[in-house]
């Protein structure tokens, strides 16, 4: 067992010692040591947020070191939010493209300083419809770059007529994505996979990556809930359907590499650190593997009955 895994246990022991101070009622209580024995060592980052601290992402998260992950895949943003860029023969596909105010302070430094051209995005896939997620796309849509969101969140983005526009202005309606119909560039083909709950329309990807030229297939749950306190019960089951419908396309695909647009919960620092060390022989912290990635769903999926339980108590 390294350091880190120590400190994490640590941790997670430290806050579940708080815990019962809630006086948790045998339904919590029951869940919640289900979804930690399903976490393990390996998810307990992820049972720690969603489970014991589960907190909003925020403007101000720790920044990051914008950082090449793999061989065709490179992430600009901080702690709590980020953008990936996938490169392609035909250009550039943005999963997601931060917050408007983001653009000339964050996503295109960070590109630059990676060595990616911006104008080179032709594509950015946008995976809820969100400020944090399409805020940064009207950016490339000016200038020539097509933006694909589901169907059903360019319906709630879209302005109202005549409502007072509030905050920057959305991209105007581009790409409908529908639930398995890919999109791509150059090549690389992402399959979205409709995932309602956090937002009505919020979708899931699949795609591969690239590592010393072989092929894996990465999945991102791209409309994650961070925090559980305003969902209405039916937005709940929806989500948990959700939850277990991305998992069964996961596996169907074969999906090995965890990634998040919101990674709080999957050691993310620990595994750019490990990245950035280069260490030899290591392999890329982000390929948990088959058997691992539908578990990192299922911690999720727990922890959100156990917050469920924590509602229904007395
Ligand atoms: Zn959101």
């Amino acid at each position: 067992m390294n350091l880190r895994i120590m400190l994490i246990l640590t941790l997670a022991g430290a806050a579940w010692a708080q815990a019962p101070a809630k006086q948790e009622s045998p339904a919590v209580k029951e869940q919640l040591d289900k979804a930690r024995a399903l976490a393990g060592t390996r998810w307990a980052p992820a049972f720690q947020f969603f489970c014991i601290a589960p907190r909003a992402n925020s403007n101000d998260d720790p920044p990051i070191e914008p950082s090449k992950i793999f061989d065709n895949v490179y992430l600009i943003g901080n702690t709590g939010t980020v953008a990936y860029a996938i490169t392609t023969s035909d250009g550039i596909i943005l999963l997601d493209s931060l917050a408007a105010n983001q653009v000339e302070s964050v996503l295109l430094p960070g590109m630059r300083k990676l060595g990616l051209d911006p104008s080179m995005v032709k594509l950015v896939v946008v995976a809820h419809g969100h400020p944090d997620h399409f805020g940064g796309s009207p950016y490339f849509q000016d200038r020539g770059a097509h933006v694909a969101m589901s169907k059903e969140d360019w319906d709630t983005i879209e302005p109202r007529p005549g409502a007072k526009a509030k905050g920057a202005a959305p991209p105007k309606r581009d790409i409908e994505m529908k639930e398995g119909q890919q999109v791509g560039l150059g090549g690389v083909k992402i399959t979205p996979v409709l995932t309602p709950g956090h937002t009505p329309g919020s979708m899931g990807f699949i795609f591969p990556v690239k590592e010393n030229g072989k092929t894996y297939i990465a999945g991102m749950f791209g409309g994650t809930m961070l925090t559980t306190t305003r969902p209405t019960p039916e937005q709940f089951d929806q989500y948990l359907n959700s939850i277990a419908h991305f998992r069964a396309e996961a596996v169907k695909a074969g999906v090995e590499v965890e990634m998040q647009n919101h990674p709080l919960m999957d050691d993310f620092t620990g595994r750019l650190a490990q990245i950035r060390e280069g260490r030899t022989g290591a392999a890329n912290p982000f390929i948990v593997g088959r058997e691992n990635y539908p578990v990192f769903l299922d911690v999720m999926a727990s922890c959100l009955k156990a917050q469920i339980a924590v509602r229904g108590q007395p």
